[in-house]
Formats: structure tokens, sequence, C-alpha cells
């Protein structure tokens, strides 16, 4: 990707526009596109229809977003119950559906006198919500599998995929065998072979690693350079391991920087991240449990793109040309790569000391881990999900993921700053700290508001020197 100085600076007026006046088009014909693609409803277990979910997004200035239930793509009929019990379709939910979406509203009664809702396919909410050049649906799919090792280990492997209107057969045949490392290279092969049958571009992000706990490891995605993005920001799980638990290489911002030493070492793709919300707890509760984080409006990815298309989005992101945001945004980013030079700025905010921080990585780390640290199974009520015993490895904090530069500003101020990698550098990224309340406080969170850049390699001519 080739960013210059001057399309650093009409950048910045295209996401002024972007925020202020809806559609507004900028220089060089790119503008930022605000969205999250991870989001649940009643086709699996989120806890909203359909329409309130998107009306959720729509309403608050997002212009894109995929609904991604668990191992369902939106479409054909399906029926839910109504009701106070389990399983069942909050009342209240249901009734603010029929007075606010009375035009979706379809209900039919069994022989036993229940109540029925059905489902509105995803062709419906594009009919309802689609706006040309202000509001997108992507199609999604959160890919949602598991995995028992030999030795009584269970791991959760999630990942979603855009832009493909279906689900291939390995996601729901593949069992519990391959180990995680090999289950996210075949999801990720099964994914792509449907995208090509249908004629689809598709992006595939391994998401959550954390969850539960360490599920999925640095080492699994060093195994996998194929996969580009995972997410950094997911309001519904840990940014690190629980309560106890060895955080220091495992906090989502660790994880990827170890993933990328490797990857630019070896003159491979970096790994993006991306932000997303998870949503599960539209109205306060996930089925009959208060819902405390998988609330909308904490993640988001802020994409430059040519125009607010699948196509367009998916390239402007395969190019790294986007800002995972969780509250604060940059006003802008870019990289110059003849100077090998990252610049970014974030608009001031009052009575808030704003912060830029640049996190590199340097070419002499090592690749052996410093520590193996075994963990315990921890103690958990019956009734919870069960968490298991781990192994998982430390790497050099010194020189993988360091922090070399950080420019706050004053009391309400602006703040610009820029970094030009240094010969000894493999990759730089920034991120920006704004010391306000997110909207998610889950443990491990962040506790304040953070955006971050993707990662940008150094030239190749001085990559392969090492
Ligand atoms: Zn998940
Ligand atoms: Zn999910």
């Amino acid at each position: 990707m080739q960013m210059t100085r001057r399309g650093f600076l009409s950048a910045g007026a295209a996401l002024a526009a972007a925020t202020s006046a809806k559609g507004a088009a900028a220089k060089g014909g790119k503008r930022f596109y605000k969205g999250q693609f991870h989001t649940h409803t009643f086709w699996s277990d989120g806890g909203a229809f359909p329409e309130q979910a998107v009306q959720f997004y729509r309403e608050t200035g997002y212009n894109f977003l995929g609904i991604s239930d668990h191992n369902v793509y939106a479409e054909g009929r399906r029926i839910r119950k109504v009701g106070n019990g389990r399983g069942q379709i909050n009342t209240s939910i249901f009734d603010d559906y029929r007075r606010k979406f009375p035009g979706s509203v379809e209900t039919e009664t069994d022989a036993d006198g229940n109540l029925g809702v059905v489902l509105q396919p995803y062709s419906k909410m594009r009919e309802l919500f689609e706006k040309p050049g202000e509001f997108l649906l992507l199609d999604a799919v959160e890919a949602t599998t598991r995995v028992f090792n030999a030795d009584g280990v269970e791991n959760q492997v999630h990942m979603n995929y855009l832009n493909v209107p279906g689900v291939p057969k390995y996601v729901t045949e593949c069992g519990t065998d391959s180990p995680v490392d090999r289950r996210i290279g075949e999801t990720r092969l099964a994914v792509e072979a449907l995208a090509k049958e249908l004629g689809r571009e598709t992006m595939f992000i391994l998401n959550h690693p954390i969850w539960c706990w360490y599920d999925v490891k640095p080492e699994d995605l060093v195994a996998n350079p194929e996969i580009r993005f995972f997410e950094l920001c997911n309001g519904g799980s840990p940014f690190a391991p629980g309560k106890g638990l060895p955080a220091d290489g495992f906090a989502t911002d660790r994880f990827w920087d170890v993933v990328n030493a490797f990857r630019a070492r070896r003159g491979q793709p970096l790994l993006y991240g991306v932000g997303n919300d998870d949503t599960h707890a539209y109205f306060g509760v996930v089925g009959h449990v208060p819902g405390i984080h998988c609330l909308p409006y904490n993640a988001w990815s802020l994409v430059r793109a040519e125009e607010l298309t699948a196509e367009a989005l998916i390239r402007a992101m395969n190019a790294g040309d986007f800002a995972v945001c969780e509250g604060v945004q940059p006003d802008d980013f870019a990289f110059d790569a003849g100077r090998g030079e990252l610049s970014v700025s974030v608009a001031g905010k009052k009575n808030l000391c704003r912060t830029i921080q640049f996190i590199v990585t340097k070419r002499d780390f090592s690749e052996k881990p410093v520590e193996t640290v075994s963990i315990e199974a921890p103690e958990v009520p019956e009734n919870k999900r069960k968490v298991y015993a781990r192994t998982i490895n430390i790497y050099d904090t010194a020189k993988i993921g360091c922090i070399v530069k950080s420019v706050s500003g004053g009391i309400g101020e602006a703040v610009s700053a820029s970094y030009r990698l240094a010969p000894d550098d493999l990759y730089v990224r920034a991120r920006i700290l704004s010391p306000e309340r997110p909207a998610v406080s889950a443990y491990q969170h962040p506790k304040i508001q953070v955006a971050w850049t993707q990662p940008y390699l150094a030239a190749a001519s001085s990559t392969a020197r090492q």
C-alpha cells in the first residue's frame, strides 16, 4: 500500500465529512466507512430480531454491518417460540418488535396454543434497511467449531467469514478431532471453496482467540500464514485470560505482535486486527440472563474505501487501510511506504489528554519462548463452562511489540505524531489512548478507549536483511 502525505491530509477531511454529513464524498474518491461484522440475532443465540439488531446500528451512524449467526446464514423459514421459558423469545422483546416492525410480524400458533414467530431472512433486512452509499449489509456467518484434544482439553475455534451467503458442509460436519491449527486452515479452505463456487470475494477472520482463556495460541496463526485477520477487539470475549492466569503473553495486543514478529521475519503478509461487538445483548439480556458485555457500540472497524460495497471494503481491508476503534477514532492515519513512516492524528476532546503510541518489533527478537507456563485447571462451579489446564509460551517482551514513541496532547488538544521505521524495526503500528470509559467494562477489557492502526512492514529490501 502506498499512502502519501497528501492522502493523509485529504483523508482527514474525508473522515470529518463522513461523520458530519451522510454520504459526503472526499477528494481522491475515498472516504471512511464505519462498521462491524460480528452480530448475533434470534437466528442463533443473540437477543434480538434481525430487524432490531440492524436498526440499532443503522440509526447510530454505522455504514456497514454483518449479522453473523452461529453456523447459519439467515435464509429460509425459521420459527421461534415466544414466551418466558428457557430458549424462548422474551415477550417484552417480541412486543417491541411488533410495535416497531408491524410489516415484518408473521406468527403462528401450534396445536397446544403456543405462539411462534417467523424469523425474517437476510434478504428482507436488505429490503428494509440498505441505502446505497450510506448503509450496507454484509453477508456473514460465524463458523463455530470445537476441538477435543487427545489430552482431554477442549478448545473453541470460532471464525467469521464475509460476503458468502451460505455455510460449507465442513463447518457443521468437521467433528472435534482436528487440532486447532488444522481446524483453522481447513475451515478457511472450505470457506474459500464455497466463495469460489458462488463467485464471491471473501474475507476470513479468526475470532476472539483468548476465549475461553487460551483456545487459540499465537503459534496456531504462525502455522497459518494465509489467515490475514483476527479479532483484536471483541466486546464479548476477554482481551486477556481470566483472573489469576498469566496474561503477559496473551493480551490480544501481545498475541498480535508475537504472530507478526514471526511473519515479518519470514517475509509473510502481516496479520491485521478487526474490531467487533459480538453483539448478543441488545436489551440488557441474552436469553434470560442479564448481559453485561456483548453489547452494541463497543468496537468497530473504520475502513477507507472507494465505495460502500462488500468488494471495496474487503479490498481496503486486505490493503491494511483501516483502523480498529473501541470508542475513540483516529482523525486520520497514513503509512508512507517510501519513507517507512506512519502518521496518525486524533481530534482533541474537552477535559481529556489523548496519547498516540508507536509500537515496533525488533529484527533480532528471539523465536525461542522465554518461558513456558503450565496452568492448572481452575475450580469452576458445576453449572459454569469447564476450564482446562493449559501450557502457554511467553515470548521476548523486550523485542516484540515495544513502545518506541509516545506523544500526548495537552488537555482538550488534538494530537498528531509520526514515526519513521528504524533500520532494526520489522514493522510499526500505532495506538491511540483516550482516558474515557469504553462502552463495555468486562474483566480485562481496556478500561479506557483505544484505537489501533494496522501494522506496516519495513520495505522489502530492508526486510531481507536480518
Ligand atoms: Zn464466537
Ligand atoms: Zn459470536
